[in-house]
């Protein structure tokens, strides 16, 4: 289902208000790497807002590395993004990491993402798979391209046909990044598969320096969208504190990657 045979046109998944992924226009998500609280939450909606962002990132369930750091606001996390978003015409996502918790965040989230470490989870695809509602699947953490369309592959099985792919780097020896972006994933994916591909630069590259000529990348490789986190006080948070952009270098970024004239 997910294979570009016999499926030569390629996907255009349409969330709320029309904005379409995989269609002629590049998207934009961006956001905290976690909800934190009401006012870092609503700080960042209303400086998307302006810039011109549609779609809004949080994480309520953080699949930590270690179980001491913070683990995410779980439901009330999901409340405070979408309180957020309505209040500024956004559209809001956030990673769901057990099957139970679907049903009730299905209120709150335009997009169901699986994270990176949920990829191989295939109770969690099927599960997803089940419900109507966008999903955004992230490449495995040592995923094979082939292991990530099978992945999609569960999701569609079960009936779901709106998923979107991300590229967030891989595990290599390579120690100057956090991950090693994998650019070529994306024209591969593009041809493989008829579905839309996006490129987060904030955990395939760890690296502030480089996030734009990376974004820049992915979309003249033929990328769909770009993810970015993006926090109020990045030295601050409670997760990912290295590699969130303030809301100045976001707007910095966004403004530079629009004017590249490869966002389209
Ligand atoms: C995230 O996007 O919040 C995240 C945890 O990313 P990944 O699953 O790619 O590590
Ligand atoms: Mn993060």
């Amino acid at each position: 289902l997910v294979s570009r045979k016999g499926h030569k046109e390629d996907t255009v998944v349409v969330l709320p208000g029309d904005i379409t992924v995989g269609g002629l226009s590049s998207l934009m998500v961006a956001g905290p790497c976690s909800i934190e609280s009401e006012l870092q939450t609503r700080t960042v909606a209303a400086a998307l807002q302006k810039a011109g962002v549609k779609v809004m990132r949080g994480g309520a369930f953080k699949p930590r590395t270690s179980p001491y750091d913070f683990q995410g606001l779980g439901m009330d996390g999901l409340r405070i993004l979408r309180e957020a978003a309505n209040d500024h015409g956004l559209l809001t996502i956030s990673e769901i990491v057990d099957p139970r918790h679907i049903d009730a965040a299905l209120d709150y989230v335009d997009i169901i993402q699986i994270g990176a470490r949920n990829m191989h989870n295939f109770e969690l695809l099927k599960a997803v798979g089940e419900v109507n509602k966008p999903v955004l699947l992230k490449r495995g953490l040592s995923a094979t391209l082939e292991e990530f369309l099978h992945a999609a592959e569960y999701i569609m099985s079960r009936g779901n046909t709106q998923v979107m792919l991300i590229e967030r780097g891989i595990r290599t020896y390579e120690k100057w990044t956090r991950n090693t972006l994998d650019i070529s994933a994306v024209p591969i994916l593009k041809q493989e598969s008829h579905l839309p591909v996006l490129v987060d630069v904030t955990h395939s590259t760890g690296r502030k320096d480089i996030m734009l000529p990376c974004a820049k990348a992915a979309l003249a490789a033929g990328a769909d969208g770009i993810m970015i986190e993006v926090h109020p006080d990045p030295a601050t948070a409670l997760s990912d504190a290295a590699q969130q952009l303030n809301i100045e270098e976001f707007n910095t970024f966004f403004t530079d990657l629009k004017s590249s004239g490869i966002y389209r």
